[in-house]
């Protein structure tokens, strides 16, 4: 009976107060985990250094820090008495009395994970963008395949059918000698960022897709 009250008095608390108490079981678990890295340590992280040896553990690979932390990347500290000492990147900051060079060579590891892992995922947004631009260069290419047959079938229709640029430009036709030379390549020469290259394939496409229903429109009026 008098679980069910405490229960029923906690589900009545008030939200700032629950949150109030969860912030304090939080600052009570960091003070735990900060005592377990100091005594690990001896008691202070004066004459820990840091050589260099860290090793990935990988993601989720269970490996703690000496306070008990979930860690990736196990930096190995050493002192000259009590010997080697794992530790995670951010709990070495709560270790007060490290060497300062040793923590200025942790902060430039973590920069430079950090840095190869945007760059990581930099070229993979690249290649995601490059297999997207490849589909509408697809998409181009059956279009413009296809004004060009629609063309040639007008041609043989229509045996010496030679209408002037102008009229080509004003039903917004490709011009025979835009579709002899019109390439993906040539649409994107000159286009630095995928994401503008595929902006003028894109542009082209419709341009094509519009020409073959004037050519369409004009032949069936012929
Ligand atoms: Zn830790």
């Amino acid at each position: 009976m008098r679980s069910r009250i405490s229960a029923f008095a906690f589900s009545c608390l008030p939200a700032s107060l629950a949150m109030a108490t969860s912030t304090l079981d939080r600052a009570v678990s960091e003070s735990e985990y900060r005592s377990r890295l100091l005594s690990a340590l001896g008691g202070s992280g004066e004459g820990w250094e840091w050589s260099g040896d860290v090793s990935d553990t990988g993601p989720n690979s269970g490996a703690t820090c000496a306070c008990g932390h979930l860690i990736r990347y196990a930096y190995v500290l050493s002192h000259a008495v009590r010997g080697t000492c794992v530790v995670g990147s951010t709990c070495v900051e709560n270790a007060p009395g490290m060497s300062a060079s040793s923590l200025e060579r942790i902060r430039a590891h973590v920069a430079a994970l950090q840095a190869a892992e945007n760059e990581k995922k930099r070229l993979a947004r690249e290649a995601f963008r490059k297999a997207e631009l490849e589909g509408y260069i697809q998409a181009f290419e059956s279009v413009f395949n296809l004004a060009k047959a629609q063309r040639e079938a007008a041609e043989r229709r229509y045996p010496g059918w030679k209408p002037s640029a102008v009229y080509y430009a004003l039903r917004g036709l490709p011009f025979p000698q835009r579709l002899a030379r019109e390439t993906s390549e040539a649409i994107m020469r000159g286009v630095k960022t995928t994401a503008g290259q595929r902006k003028r394939i894109e542009r082209a496409t419709q341009d094509y897709r519009a020409a073959i229903e004037e050519m369409r429109n004009a032949l069936s009026a012929s």
